[in-house]
């Protein structure tokens, strides 16, 4: 991809209204623009890092036997009021109605509507377990929305929801999620430490939150340093909900017998939420199968949230320096930026074209500043979009064989033939 075509404004000055490092990296990166209070316009840039984490999220659910689907964002008011959710969501929930004077909502979550869904077309133990998710934009109204991306209003979720018979198959569905988020974190290049979390208005037995430690996070965790060190392979959900991890708001609330030494507080940003809230919106809505002597039982569920839209500040947040993002390979938007120095100069023009289709022909998706800019510009532009690797061309390591490959997180860089290069970044 040339720069030189490409949708990328990005800015020099810091935007006076953001207050934390992601959300002024990605209005200066060109990764979105705000179009309302907590509404933002996905820019090309910001696009691809969002289609990343939603690939790598794809891949680990289905490995973890959830079922992809796709539940519209617009709901009727009917389900909801039937079973006095729609009062009790109060201001936060987007309502309107349609032409037909028909009263519908923006959805702000799918527990009501996949329960319907489920409910109409399972009615015998055989069709469970089944675990389903969507990744779909949601509404909230939220009374603050802040820190960009982090707290928007319109925002992507990756939500799932699993229908079980009993509470121990119940649980093994819980659990699998357990894993899997804390792998498709680590897919991420993040550290998420999963603590126990208030169980909230749906009530239920289990719940847990997947928390990004990052200094600027709304939220603090409190945990067994133990954690730190935990290799996810090889041990089980129940093992690693042993060790202590709490939110502040259920830190205190629960019992912790963690040395004082061991005791790791941090700032934390929530990016993901899972609960067990048993036969409650069965019970709502009905939802029964079955059982396998003829008797009617109610469905336990489950739901299970990653904030996807959050993610991608998530991960700036964890993952910046002073002079821009540094994104993890798993997402960045683009592996290579190609920096030619001097464009319009014949052989640096030549070197240049001819590693951005080579590259290209590899699968290393490269964005190529092909733009008449000074080197300097240049330079801070790539540094700021945080792509993981730069390829520097420039007329004075040409006359001597080389191109300049610099690594975005360690700032290490080393001169290369071009061929090297090429099969260093294709390897
Ligand atoms: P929070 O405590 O941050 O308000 P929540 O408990 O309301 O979140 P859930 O209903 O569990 O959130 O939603 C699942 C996930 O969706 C959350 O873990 C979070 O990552 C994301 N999320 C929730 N609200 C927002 C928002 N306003 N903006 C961006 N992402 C959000
Ligand atoms: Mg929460």
């Amino acid at each position: 991809m040339r720069l030189s075509r490409y949708f990328l404004p990005t800015m020099k000055e810091t935007p006076a209204e953001a207050q934390v490092p992601s959300h002024r990296l990605m209005l200066r990166a060109g990764l979105v623009r705000q179009t309302a209070a907590g509404i933002y316009a996905w820019l090309p840039l910001g696009h691809r890092v969002l289609r990343n984490i939603e690939e790598i999220i794809r891949d680990e659910q289905a490995k973890a036997g959830a079922l992809e689907m796709l539940m519209p964002t617009l709901q009727l008011a009917d389900l909801w009021k039937s079973t006095g959710r729609y009062d009790a969501y109060g201001k936060e929930m987007l309502r309107f109605h349609d032409r037909h004077d028909r009263e519908m909502i923006y959805g702000p979550t799918n527990e009501l509507m996949i329960t319907d869904i489920f409910r109409s077309a399972v009615h015998s133990y055989r069709d469970l377990p089944r675990t389903l998710y969507h990744i779909q934009w949601k509404f909230r109204d939220e009374v603050r929305p802040r820190f960009g991306v982090l707290r928007g209003r319109e925002f992507l979720m990756k939500d799932g929801y699993s229908f079980d018979l009993d509470f121990a198959s119940a649980k093994k569905s819980y659990d699998a999620m357990y894993a899997s988020y804390l792998r498709t974190f680590r897919r991420m290049g993040l550290r998420a430490i999963a603590a126990r979390a208030e169980s909230g208005a749906i009530g239920g037995e289990l719940s847990h939150e997947f928390l990004v430690l990052a200094d600027t996070g709304e939220s603090r965790v409190f945990y067994d340093a133990a954690l730190d060190t935990l290799d996810v392979e090889s041990t089980s959900p129940a093992q690693m909900q042993a060790l202590y991890a709490a939110t502040d708001d259920m830190h205190g609330k629960l019992p912790c017998d963690v040395p004082a030494d061991r005791l790791v507080k941090s700032g934390a940003l929530e990016v993901g939420h899972i609960f067990y809230f048993g036969d409650h919106y069965s019970k709502l809505l009905g939802a029964n199968v079955m059982g396998p002597d003829g008797e009617s039982i109610p469905i336990l569920s489950g739901s299970y949230g990653i904030g996807v839209s959050r993610m991608v500040g998530a991960i700036i947040e964890a993952s910046h320096d002073e002079a821009g993002i540094v994104w993890p390979e798993a997402v960045a938007p683009f592996q290579v930026g190609l920096i030619n120095l001097k464009t319009g100069d014949e052989a640096c023009d030549g070197q240049a074209e001819d590693l951005l289709s080579k590259l290209t022909a590899q699968g290393v998706e490269t964005l190529y500043d092909d733009r008449d800019e000074r080197p300097g510009a240049k330079f801070a532009g790539m540094d700021l979009i945080g792509l993981p690797w730069q390829l520097v061309v420039g007329p004075r390591g040409l006359a001597r064989g080389v191109v300049e490959m610099k690594n975005r997180r360690t700032g290490e860089r080393q001169e290369l033939s071009p061929e090297s290069a090429m099969a260093r970044l294709s390897g």
